[in-house]
């Protein structure tokens, strides 16, 4: 295949489906009585790559997606994705006609777009969103009569109902009242709408952090996101997580060139000074790939041979300088790791979040386009590339050092 000559060129993804198969088994041992997942893979799988993902949980007997957007609900029926997705997010009226064509769940946003849905003239399935108390999407869940009036209208199809919790991923016992009244408020309304008449299949208020901290807000779908691809947001949150949850996904890329530097300067405005005589190398990956440019100037390593290389100077749009003076052996055309392990030195998704200032789920979800994506057999630690097998080497080298 043409697409093989590509993989692991420049700079790729390595996912590691023994640990997702973990996640899934390790969530599902944590959902409510009659709860299934329904993973989150917008955002292309929070960078992880929506269809290989949503290939392997289709595997494993999940039957329902959820996507922030049309599009990507789009793609994951074009590369033959099954079972139920469900739109989580706003569809302008111009692309009304995919949600048929792709057999596609709308949400219903609030009042106004379930009549905008509903003018459409033909019958589209929905979710109703909503609000508890995020304040974000919904329709409030104070006004009974216009949700009902939802379920009446003509074209709605009115599949499931579902609210969003928003302070579920602390202890604090403000926040614990807070989430445990919009739990109460969702179930109180499903219970109203019953009463109603108002009766529809599914009901589901729980992602991740509710899975973990909540189950028992119950439902009959855990939405589950950034808990699946084997990580929280912050590394405490990781740590106190009562499931056992391992990282998806490997970050590498391959070192280009390797030059000495007496003294001076390299990279953009000559950021990287060189303070003694160093070894400089060249990697094929940038801002763009989404290496996010905050690590420039030593505030993020990634890991050759086993050792960290500092990041030298400034990140560049597709090339990244790392300073490898205190690293033996390093070559053109062998791998780094960005996201991963390497011998006994790890970088995680927490490192690089915790050292741009944000959480796990905007450095992964930023992990471009450009990035291949490629099952692995876990542990990722030998790597085919152009130049031979590349890690073996590093192995042999960390060892040689001891
Ligand atoms: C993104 C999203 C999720 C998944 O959230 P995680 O915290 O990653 O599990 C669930 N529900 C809604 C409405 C979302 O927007």
């Amino acid at each position: 295949m043409e697409k093989e000559t590509f993989q692991m060129g420049r700079a790729w993804i390595e996912l590691s489906m023994d640990a997702l198969r973990h996640n899934v088994a390790a969530l599902r041992a944590l959902l409510p009585p009659g709860c299934e997942l329904m993973p989150a893979v917008k955002a292309d799988a929070y960078g992880h790559g929506a269809a290989l993902i949503a290939g392997e949980l289709s595997q494993l007997g999940i039957r329902a997606f959820c996507v922030a957007a049309v599009s990507e609900g789009v793609a994951l029926r074009r590369q033959g994705i099954q079972g139920a997705i469900l739109i989580l997010g706003y569809t302008h009226p111009e692309q009304f006609p995919l949600l048929a064509q792709y057999d596609l769940t709308q949400t219903v946003v609030d009042y106004d777009y379930a009549k905008v849905l509903n003018s459409y003239g033909r019958p589209v399935r929905v979710h109703i969103g909503v609000d508890t108390g995020m304040r974000r999407l919904g329709e409030p869940c104070g006004d009974i009569s216009r949700i009902c009036e939802m379920f009446r209208m003509e074209n709605l199809r009115v599949e499931g109902i579902f609210s969003h919790l928003c302070a579920d991923d602390t202890e604090n016992a403000d926040d614990r009242a807070f989430t445990l009244r919009q739990g109460e408020a969702f179930w109180k309304l499903v219970g109203e709408l019953r009463r109603h008449g108002c009766v529809c299949p599914k009901a589901h208020i729980l992602s991740s952090y509710g899975l973990l901290n909540y189950p028992e807000l119950g439902g009959d779908y855990a939405r589950a996101g950034i808990a699946l691809y084997g990580v929280l947001s912050t590394r405490a949150d990781g740590q106190r997580c009562k499931a056992d949850l391992r990282p998806v996904l490997s970050l590498k890329t391959r070192i280009t060139s390797v030059r000495e530097l007496r003294r001076g300067g390299a990279g953009y405005g000559l950021a990287f000074r060189a303070a003694r005589d160093s070894r400089i190398a060249a990697l094929s990956i940038g801002y763009a790939d989404g290496l996010p440019r905050a690590l420039s100037c030593g505030a993020g390593s990634v890991l050759i041979n086993g050792l960290k290389a500092p990041i030298a100077g400034r990140i560049c749009m597709d090339q990244t300088l790392v300073d490898v003076t205190d690293i033996p052996d390093v070559r053109a055309g062998e791998t780094a790791t960005v996201i991963g392990t390497s011998g006994s030195e790890s970088v995680s998704a927490y490192d690089l979040a915790e050292q741009t200032n944000t959480i796990t789920n905007e450095v992964l979800s930023r992990l471009g386009a450009r990035l291949e994506k490629t099952p692995v057999q876990s542990p990722p630690e030998f790597v085919v590339g152009p130049y031979g097998i590349s890690a073996r080497r590093a192995v042999k080298n960390q060892y040689s050092r001891k």
